[in-house]
């Protein structure tokens, strides 16, 4: 007998584990409710939080649609799949933010992600900008 790698084993073991964005949380009660639509991220922090972990589990579909209509380039879920298989994210960590809450239009979130590419350990340093679109957070561009 073979390990059984289907994906519904795969989804339980990601789903008992711990988020990979640092909360704390199950996956299963973190950033899974914004990756299966079942919930929205209330602040700009959450979605940030929720499109790193979708980059950890390589979900393109929800780095595209959290993508802001405006920046989400013809050639954006080209570039994510391209980008996606070959990062491996180690850590997030929040470094400052501002706006981006329940009652803002825009928000900021300074962070710094870990990750080994090519066998190289590497970080990523970026004010990330967000802005609502039809009431939803939606991340804008790394100019912030
Ligand atoms: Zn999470």
């Amino acid at each position: 007998m073979g390990m059984n790698m289907d994906d519904e084993p795969m989804l339980k073991i990601r789903s008992r584990s711990e988020c990979p964005c640092g909360s704390g949380e199950i996956y299963y009660d973190c950033c899974r409710n914004y990756h299966i639509g079942k919930a929205q991220p209330v602040t700009a922090e959450l979605l940030m939080r929720a499109r790193y972990s979708a980059f950890f589990f390589r979900l393109v579909d929800y780095l595209v649609s959290s993508t802001h209509p405006d920046s989400r380039e013809k050639s954006l879920r080209e570039e994510l799949d391209d980008v996606v298989d070959d990062m491996l994210w180690r850590k997030l960590r929040i470094i400052s933010k501002s706006k981006g809450g329940a009652e803002d239009k825009k928000g900021k979130v300074e962070f710094v992600a870990q990750y080994h590419c090519d066998g190289e350990f590497s970080e990523l340093r970026e004010n990330s900008r967000f802005r609502r679109y039809k009431g939803q957070w939606k991340y804008l561009d790394d100019k912030g």
